[in-house]
């Protein structure tokens, strides 16, 4: 009879009877991590009927403490990986509220999975940014509650520096902004300050380029007056400032984008100039800032 072979993991030396990739099982699963959460986990709560938004959806809990835990359970089931989990346990801390519009609620989640055929447990903690909004329900007995509604859309959806600018900007309104919606080729921003949507429309335009158009739009009647809303649409340009676009068989670098124009230095021929934004909207970009 043949003499087992002693085997040794490459990492640590130990002996061991199975090797997965040349290490034993205690090395293989010591860097392992399938759980990758984003700085910032966040959920959402109506403030008014104190349902939670899961999965698309409104939907009601026991109370509003489980309404807040299940929230970020929510958001938090939504971050697991599909496959391969055995056991997942959620646990939470206090909930604190930072305004009436927002409250941070500690998490814990111990996941247990299945990696290269064995049982490894992973555990993540944060704290989760749940959002008090209106659901739709309940804005809607508010009788527009929604002021305006800024539409930000982009050729083919939102570059990601594009979003990132769009986080500054929003900072900058955030106590006036009651939803933000993810929707094809962009986002809408439900605002309650109709001065202050125009405010951020306006700082996108002028860090970004883009066509700016508002729509009032008569939605009702309140206490006997007329309730508009206002739609703001932003249609961003696909380039911003400091992009070099090809265009005409000349590279144009762009350094301002107005309204209707955009300045440009054509690298080309040496010179700078403005042209039509409509002109560029095809253009393909040959280098991002
Ligand atoms: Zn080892
Ligand atoms: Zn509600």
């Amino acid at each position: 009879m043949a003499e087992k072979r002693k085997l040794f993991c490459y990492v640590c030396g130990r002996v061991t009877d199975r090797l997965i990739e040349g290490k034993c099982s205690r090395c293989l699963l010591r860097d392992v991590e399938v759980l990758k959460f984003p700085r910032r986990v966040t959920a959402r709560m109506c403030r008014e009927c104190l349902r939670y938004m899961s999965r698309g959806r409104w939907v009601s809990a026991e109370d509003p403490e489980k309404s807040l835990e299940m929230a970020v359970e929510s958001s938090l089931e939504e971050l697991l990986p599909v496959s391969d989990i055995v056991d997942k346990e959620f646990s939470f801390g206090e909930a604190e509220f930072i305004s009436p519009k927002k409250c941070s609620l500690p998490y814990e989640v111990k996941v247990t999975y299945v990696y290269k055929g064995l049982k490894h447990s992973e555990v993540k903690k944060g704290r989760a940014r749940v959002s008090l909004v209106l659901c739709e329900d309940c804005a809607r007995k508010h009788g527009g509650y929604y002021e305006a509604i800024l539409q930000l859309r982009g050729q083919d959806g939102l570059r990601s520096d594009v979003l990132d600018e769009l986080d500054t900007v929003l900072e900058g309104v955030k106590e006036s902004i009651s939803e933000v919606r993810t929707v094809k080729k962009g986002v809408d921003v439900y605002m309650d300050s109709l001065s202050q949507a125009r405010k951020a429309a306006k700082a996108l335009r002028d860090r970004l380029g883009g066509e700016l158009k508002e729509s009032p739009k008569l939605v009702g009647m309140k206490k006997g007056k007329a309730f508009h809303r206002v739609n703001i649409s932003l249609k961003l340009s696909r380039f911003k400032k400091g992009d070099v676009l090809l265009y005409d068989g000349r590279e144009l670098r762009v350094l301002d984008v107005g309204r209707s124009r955009v300045k440009v230095h054509d690298l080309t021929r040496g010179k700078k100039l403005h042209l039509p934004l409509k002109a560029l909207l095809r253009a393909p970009i040959l280098r991002k800032e």
